[in-house]
C-alpha cells in the first residue's frame, strides 16, 4: 500500500506575501492606548521601542497583503517550506476515522517556529541602522531565533530570560550565547523593573511580563537598541502567516481541507500564523471551519479571561491592549511550557473569540504529556512542551470523530520539537509532575489590577 504521507512545496512555491487578517476582520481589534491620556496610539508612538516598519504593520487595517522582504525570503528558503504530515500513525492508535494532518514548524535548527518573526523584525531593525536588540524570552526559543536571526542580520542581541525556564531548560541560553547574545536571568537587578520586582519579592520565578519589562527598559535607555516580542503582538502573527499560507497549498495537494485548525496558545502567534489564512475564508466566503486555541489549564485568559485594557508587561511599561486577560499581575504556575506562561492574548485574537470566530479549550499538564508521548511514540518526534497542547487537543477532537463516527479533517500546528526540554518529560515519566488549577478567587484577585478603560 502506498500512501503519500509528507507535503513539501518547491521553493519557487513558497508564498512570497504575508497575510493581514485585520484588512479583513468585520471588527477590527480596538487600538492600543496611550497608558496615561488614554489617547489611540499611532504607528510613530511606537517608534520608539520597536523598528518602524513593524509599527507600521502592527497597525495596518487596511493591507491583506503585504511583502515579505527578498532579504528575509532568502533566510526563509534555508529552512522553508516545514513539511505537512499526515499523522498516519497517531491516527491509528486513537483508532478515529479522522484524517490528522501537522504542520511541522520544528524542522529548523532552531527548533520552534519563532524564526518565522525573528528574521524580519531583525532585517527591518537592520534596515533602518539599528545596531542593538533586546527582548525577553520565556523557555528560551523565541531568544534563541531572535539570537540566530540578529546574527544573519549583524545586529548585537541582550535577552531576559525567565530565570524559572533558565534553569528548567539551561541549553537554551547556551544556544543563544552560541550564536553570540548576551543573556540575564529575569528579574534580574541590572534594569530598574528588574530591582524593584526583587524587591518586592526576592523569590519571584520571572514571569514573561517581568521580562518583558526589563528589555523595554533596556531598549528605551540604550541608543539605538530596539525591542522585539516574539509573540502577542499583531506583527509578529503577521508574519507567522507564512505557516498557514504554506499549509494551504499543503493541504490542496493533499486533496483536502480543514474541518478544525488547531494550535496551542501562548500569546497566540503560532496559532493566528496556522490559523489566519484558513480563517479568511470563513471571513470572506463563509466557510465552516472550526478554530481551537489549547492553553494550559494553569495560564486560561482564554478560556476565564476577562476582555479588557490591560498592560502586557508586569511593571505597565507597554501601551494599554485590548485583550483577554488574566491581569498582567498574574503569576502562572511553573509549568513546563514555558512558552504558554503569559497572561494574555494578542489583540487580533482577543476580538476574534470576543466574535465568536474561535474558541479556545484548556488542558492539564499531565494530559499534555500524555499526548506529547504518545505522539513521540507514534510520529517519533519528541514535541515541545508548548506543542503537546495542541495535540492533546487535537486528540480530543479526534475521540469525538471516533464516538460520532465523523471523517473530519483537522490539522494542527506542531509548534516546535521537545529536544531541549528532555528535563519536563524526565520528571513526567518518573511522576514528578502535577496538575495545576487556578482557582476563581485568584482571577479575581488579579484583575482587580487590571486597568479600568472599558
Ligand atoms: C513560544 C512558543 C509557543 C507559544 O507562543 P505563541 O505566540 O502563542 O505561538 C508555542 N510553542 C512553541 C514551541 C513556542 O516556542
Amino acid at each position: 500500500m502506498s500512501r503519500q504521507k509528507k507535503f513539501i512545496l518547491q521553493e519557487n512555491e513558497i508564498p512570497t506575501q504575508w497575510y493581514n487578517i485585520q484588512a479583513d476582520m468585520v471588527n477590527k481589534p480596538l487600538p492600543p492606548l496611550n497608558p496615561g491620556t488614554h489617547e489611540p496610539l499611532k504607528a510613530e508612538d511606537l517608534f520608539p521601542i520597536f523598528a518602524e516598519e513593524c509599527a507600521r504593520q502592527e497597525l495596518d487595517m487596511e493591507h491583506p497583503w503585504i511583502d515579505i522582504p527578498e532579504e528575509v525570503l532568502d533566510k526563509y528558503k534555508n529552512y522553508r517550506s516545514t513539511p505537512l504530515v499526515r499523522a498516519y500513525g497517531l491516527e491509528e492508535a486513537i483508532g478515529t476515522p479522522a484524517h490528522i494532518y501537522f504542520k511541522n514548524e520544528s524542522t529548523n535548527p532552531l527548533g520552534s517556529h519563532k524564526v518565522n518573526s525573528a528574521l524580519p523584525q531583525c532585517y527591518y531593525c537592520k534596515q533602518q541602522g539599528v545596531t542593538n536588540v533586546t527582548t525577553e524570552t520565556g523557555a528560551g526559543q523565541w531568544g534563541a531565533a531572535l539570537s540566530y536571526a540578529a546574527r544573519v542580520f549583524g545586529l548585537e542581541c541582550a535577552v531576559y530570560q525567565v530565570k524559572i525556564t533558565m534553569h528548567q531548560k539551561p541549553y537554551r541560553s547556551s544556544i543563544m550565547r552560541t550564536f553570540g547574545a548576551t543573556v540575564e536571568g529575569s528579574p534580574s537587578m541590572s534594569t530598574r523593573a528588574g530591582k524593584d520586582i526583587i524587591t518586592r519579592d526576592p523569590t519571584h520565578p520571572g514571569s514573561l511580563g517581568t521580562a518583558i519589562s526589563e528589555a523595554i527598559e533596556l531598549a528605551m535607555t540604550t541608543p539605538n537598541c530596539k525591542y522585539t516580542l516574539g509573540s502577542v503582538l499583531s506583527h509578529v502573527s503577521l508574519h507567522q502567516t507564512i505557516i498557514g499560507l504554506e499549509a494551504e497549498k499543503q493541504m490542496a495537494m493533499a486533496g483536502e481541507y480543514p474541518d478544525t485548525v488547531i494550535a496551542c496558545f501562548g500569546g497566540g502567534s503560532n496559532f493566528g500564523g496556522l490559523a489566519f489564512p484558513f480563517m479568511r475564508h470563513k471571513i470572506l466566503e463563509g466557510k465552516n471551519t472550526e478554530f481551537i486555541a489549547a492553553e494550559p489549564n494553569s495560564c486560561p485568559k482564554l478560556t476565564r479571561g476577562k476582555f479588557a485594557y490591560d498592560f502586557g508587561d508586569a511593571s505597565g511599561y507597554t501601551p494599554l491592549l485590548p485583550m483577554y486577560t488574566l491581569g498582567h499581575d498574574f503569576k502562572p504556575a511553573n509549568i513546563h511550557a514555558g512558552g504558554l506562561r503569559y497572561h494574555g492574548a494578542g489583540t487580533i485574537v482577543s476580538q476574534l473569540l470576543k466574535d465568536g470566530l474561535m474558541k479556545g479549550v484548556d488542558i492539564p499538564q499531565l494530559e499534555s504529556f500524555d499526548a506529547g508521548i504518545l505522539f513521540a511514540r507514534t510520529e517519533g518526534i519528541i514535541p515541545a512542551p508548548e506543542s503537546c497542547h495542541a495535540i492533546a487537543a487535537t486528540i480530543r477532537e479526534a475521540q469525538k470523530c471516533k464516538e460520532s463516527g465523523e471523517e473530519k479533517v483537522i490539522l494542527f500546528n506542531l509548534s516546535g520539537h521537545g529536544l531541549i526540554d528532555m528535563p519536563s518529560y524526565d520528571s513526567y515519566i518518573n511522576g514528578d509532575l502535577r496538575n495545576y488549577s487556578v482557582t476563581d478567587e485568584d482571577i479575581t484577585r488579579f484583575l482587580q489590577d487590571v486597568p479600568k478603560v472599558l
